[in-house]
């Protein structure tokens, strides 16, 4: 004889134990079934019937006992196996319906096939075949709560051969329908079982077990009578057409794994959760609030100090960020100044950290034109002074080298003594001011410097060649300060090392002089926003993690509401890993939301600041990386109620309320 499909030995079922009085429930079932079948388990109600079909299903384990599947012992199979199994040999159909609320008839049908990792195209066309059948072919996009009960079950019936339905386990179909629906749903069953189909019916209804081939009876957990049993001969009437039994050896080679199901069940799982979100959009907004506002402040609080950093630099940046100024100092009080000589300056004109040296000597002296005296600073410099200092001439054109050569006492004015000094002059270039009582000649008219330099007195200031300043006004001819221009504004730092290593040694090893640069004000400029930018991102990050605590809120709320989901989705064949990354693709989702309406309010608030003249800058690093912080949230704090959802048993599932 034929192995049976299912054999059971000895089975027994009972709950509680220890603290609580212990219930046998299945008190040694003896029953094996074979292919083609049409089976009712008849019985009062708390006879133990729910309880043996979710053993049959491998929903459940029995306490003690052997239950052999195809010859092979189900005590053996791992979970994973355990959800192949449910989901390549088994259909549900419960008295309930158990259909998920939030999908439509469609996909409720589709998702045995979405573990089984059926591609989506045969999937669609293979539910809505199965709808068409059973008479729902204009319901397919109605949720469940949109259709009659019969309707209902006749949806959990297409679901329960989605994967082929080998063995159909009814539990009480019928008990929850009017006569007319229930005995629609019977003639499915029967209909079902002629085609070959293994149909295991559990009823406390004597007269639907009638229409069984084959009647077992149980009562307080043991089988009483078995119309095979009694009746032997009848059991030889096992359909001929009976479905080829599920061949347990595929799943070795399957490797229990549906490959490419991955695919299918991420694009149901953001489905899902999508559905889920927009059901309860009014929660699931306030939840994330955290996360908007942490992220939103993260990107604005990021924008604003990167902003403000800019202008300051900005202010501090228009003599140069590449300057090194280089002047006499003392080692000690007791010492006199160190001098920086013209050999110097050519000594450090050929290291290759510097692009452009200019020696200075100035002062602030007196200057007369006409009967109008005033009072300016004078320098002496070279013809590096508008590329060194960004400065250009707008009137006239700056002295030349030649100029510089011969000494030749021409003058390139700043705007506040074109103001003042010839202030009745229609064109100053070509006009003769006496400095110091030596006449000099107009040839320039410095641009406006004050409004970005931030220093009133830069454009009370005239420049004239270094050698006739030092010739006619100062009487020396050592610069009073040298002014560098560094080749690199990003390497200021090496350049101030090589131009103090060389002037140690011209200078014989004595540190007699003082190298100072704007850029070091500007790093320290730097570093005070920096920390404020760290202070005002920490406290992002703190709404952050509020915002994380609320997506784990919401998640725990969410597996405790859709535990019979689970439940469902658990009994069709879904692994714990498949219920895991269902729910943390929600967790994931509804983080993914929050940071877009974060980043979203972020632009907003943004422009706003911009229209109210704030310096704003906003940075793509800062925006990426707010946006990875609400993702990785989700997953870190959607990580334990998702695994929470996975661990659960499947009968708990199912029956929870
Ligand atoms: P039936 O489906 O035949 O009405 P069940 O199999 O649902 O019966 O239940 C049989 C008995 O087992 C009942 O007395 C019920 O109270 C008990 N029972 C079922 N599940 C549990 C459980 N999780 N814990 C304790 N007792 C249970
Ligand atoms: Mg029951």
């Amino acid at each position: 004889m034929q192995t049976p499909l299912i054999d059971l030995k000895d089975i027994r079922k009972s709950y509680g134990g220890q603290d609580t009085p212990k219930v046998d429930v299945l008190r040694g079932i003896d029953l094996s079934i074979h292919a083609g079948e049409f089976v009712a388990i008849v019985g009062a109600s708390g006879s133990g019937k729910s309880t043996l079909m979710n053993i049959l299903g491998c929903l459940d384990r029995p306490t003690s006992g052997e239950y052999l599947f195809a010859g092979e012992n189900v005590a053996h199979l791992s979970s994973d196996e355990l959800a192949w199994l449910r989901r390549e040999a088994f259909g549900f159909v419960f008295q309930g319906y158990h259909l998920i609320p939030s999908s439509s008839a469609q996909e409720n049908v589709e998702m045995p096939a979405i573990y089984a990792g059926t591609p989506a195209a045969a999937r669609h066309a293979q539910a809505a075949a199965l709808l068409q059948r059973l008479g729902l072919g204009e319901r397919t996009g109605n949720r469940p709560h949109q259709l009659s009960g019969g309707q209902q079950q006749r949806v959990s019936i297409a679901r329960a051969l989605m994967n082929g339905g080998h063995i159909i386990l009814a539990d009480e179909p019928t008990g929850a329908l009017d006569s007319h629906s229930g005995k629609e749903v019977m003639t499915l069953l029967d209909e079902l079982a002629s085609q070959g189909h293994v149909v295991i019916l559990i009823t406390h209804d004597r007269e639907v077990a009638a229409r069984a081939k084959r009647i077992i009876e149980i009562r307080d957990g043991l089988i009483i009578s078995d119309s095979a049993r009694d009746n032997p001969d009848a059991q030889t009437s096992a359909n001929p057409g009976a479905l080829q039994a599920v061949d347990l050896r595929k799943r070795l080679s399957e490797g229990a794994e549906a490959t490419g199901a991955w695919k299918g069940e991420l694009v149901d799982a953001v489905q899902a959760a999508w559905r889920v979100m927009w059901i309860n959009r009014f929660r699931t907004a306030l939840t994330l609030l955290g996360i908007v506002i942490g992220v939103a402040s993260v990107v604005v609080m990021l924008a604003v100090g990167e902003g403000s950093k800019r202008q300051v630099m900005a202010q501090m940046g228009a003599f140069g960020s590449n300057l090194l100024y280089l002047s006499g100092a003392s080692p000690n009080p007791r010492t006199p100044l160190g001098v920086i000589t013209l050999d110097d300056v050519a000594a450090l004109k050929t290291l290759p950290q510097v692009k452009r040296i200019m020696p200075v000597a100035g002062a602030e002296v007196a200057v007369r034109f006409g009967n109008v005296d005033q009072s300016a600073y004078v320098g002496g410099n070279d013809t590096n002074f508008p590329s060194i200092f960004n400065w250009p001439v707008i009137q006239g054109s700056y002295f030349t080298d030649a100029d510089e050569r011969n000494a030749a006492a021409v003058a390139v004015i700043g705007t506040k003594i074109r103001d003042k000094l010839l202030k009745g002059v229609s064109n100053p270039i070509g006009q003769y001011i006496l400095i110091e009582n030596v006449p000099f000649q107009v040839v320039g008219v410095l641009a406006e410097k004050g409004s970005s330099s931030g220093d009133q007195d830069s454009d009370n200031r005239i420049a004239v060649p270094y050698s006739a300043a030092a010739i006619r006004l100062l009487g020396g001819h050592n610069p009073e300060y040298v002014v560098i221009a560094a080749s690199d504004a990003r390497k200021v730092k090496e350049a101030e090392l090589a131009i103090d290593e060389l002037m140690r040694r011209l200078h014989n090893g004595k540190h007699d002089y003082e190298l100072t640069n704007n850029a070091a004000m500007i790093q320290a400029e730097a570093r005070t926003q920096n920390t404020l930018s760290l202070m005002l991102g920490s406290i992002a990050a703190i709404s952050l993690l509020v915002g994380g605590i609320g997506v784990m809120n919401i998640m725990l709320m969410t597996v405790r509401e859709r535990t019979r989901e689970i439940g469902i989705r658990m009994a069709t064949g879904a692994r714990q890993r498949d219920i895991l990354r269902q729910f943390l693709t929600e967790a994931v989702m509804l983080s993914v939301v929050g940071g877009l309406a974060g980043i979203a309010l972020a632009l907003l608030v943004g422009g706003v600041l911009i229209l109210s003249e704030v310096a704003v800058a906003f940075s793509l690093m800062a925006v990426l990386g707010a946006f990875g912080c609400a993702l990785v949230t989700g997953v870190v704090f959607g990580f334990m109620p998702a695994r929470k959802a996975a661990r659960l048993d499947p009968v708990t599932a199912l029956t929870s309320e």
